[in-house]
């Protein structure tokens, strides 16, 4: 069996920089890691080689130093590991990335034949979860999203089956191989690295792969060009004026809290007082 667990590197915390012209991101300076959403993907992908045999390939599109994230999922046990980069990706938004992931995957396959493709749900930075879908779409692959387990796979009559999470329930899905999921958070626990895979982590040659090999022609569906979104602010919400407020009541009764909460809205508001009090009783 063979799956592709797609990742992507991100910045380690909430304080994402944003280019003031471009509304690109800037990652100089911020520390970077897996993004927490894939290592619940490349976790099941690892559980189902554990129990069906085969191989698990990592992917990447991003900078040169998107390395460290691939190196990072090997040492937990990914078997091959590929760094799509190239200057013309640069600034692409999600169609664009589907775009390339989605042909480096169809490389992929043409070297052995792809059964399954995970993704994360979201990523923490980009968050729009459309990458996952966007590259399902292009490759037409069965697309299954907000999956928090992997029931069975049956590899002989290439049947999959899994849980979903859906509003108010768990949903149960069957499909056929090859597909694509879209792994929720808190699914699983990511294994610790082993010490012969952190050892094979850095001696493994992780493959780089630039625009042509990784089988792009046409350079209008990548990077900037490739890109229709256009970010036309980038903004932190103004904070509420109004803030929760913990009152305490007087007593311990209903009546006690009823009649401070009363007592605090008469205070700031006299003239709601006075209308109730001259209303006729
Ligand atoms: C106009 C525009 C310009 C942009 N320019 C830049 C830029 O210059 N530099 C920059 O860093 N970002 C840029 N972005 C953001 C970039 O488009 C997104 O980060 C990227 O498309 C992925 O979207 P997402 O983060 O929302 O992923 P989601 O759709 O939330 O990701 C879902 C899953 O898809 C997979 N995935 C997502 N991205 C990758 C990837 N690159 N490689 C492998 N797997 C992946 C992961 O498994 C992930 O969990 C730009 C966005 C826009 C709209």
């Amino acid at each position: 069996m063979h799956i592709v667990v797609c990742i992507k590197q991100v910045p380690d915390s909430a304080q994402i920089r944003v280019h003031p012209v471009t509304n690109t991101i800037m990652r100089q300076g911020v520390p970077a890691i897996v993004n927490p959403y894939d290592l619940f993907a490349l976790e099941e992908a690892l559980r189902l080689k554990d129990r069906h045999g085969g191989r698990v390939t990592v992917l990447t599109m991003g900078p040169p130093q998107a390395e460290d994230a691939l190196r990072k999922c090997l040492t937990f046990g990914a078997d091959e590991a590929i760094l799509v980069t190239d200057r013309a990706f640069a600034g692409a938004d999600t169609l664009a990335t589907s775009y390339a992931l989605a042909a480096a995957i169809r490389n992929i396959d043409r070297d052995a034949a792809v059964d399954l493709v995970f993704t994360g749900k979201q990523t923490i930075d980009g968050d729009t979860a459309q990458v996952g879908p966007g590259i399902a779409k292009r490759l037409d692959l069965q697309l299954l999203t907000y999956v928090s387990r992997v029931e069975q796979v049956d590899i002989a009559q290439r049947r999959l089956r899994v849980q979903r999470r859906a509003e108010g329930g768990v949903q149960v899905l069957e499909t056929r191989l090859p597909c694509l999921i879209t792994m929720l958070e808190g699914t699983n626990e990511m294994r610790f690295a082993s010490m012969d895979n952190m050892f094979r982590a850095a001696r493994c040659a992780v493959r780089i792969w630039d625009r042509e090999a990784a089988g792009i022609s046409d350079v209008s569906k990548i990077g900037l060009k490739g890109s229709p979104t256009v970010v036309s602010k980038v903004f932190a919400p103004q904070a509420r004026a109004r803030r929760a407020e913990l009152i305490e009541a007087e007593g311990d009764a209903p009546r006690d809290l009823a009649l401070t909460l009363i007592n605090k809205l008469f205070t700031r508001n006299p003239k709601l007082r006075d209308a109730i009090v001259a209303q006729p009783s």
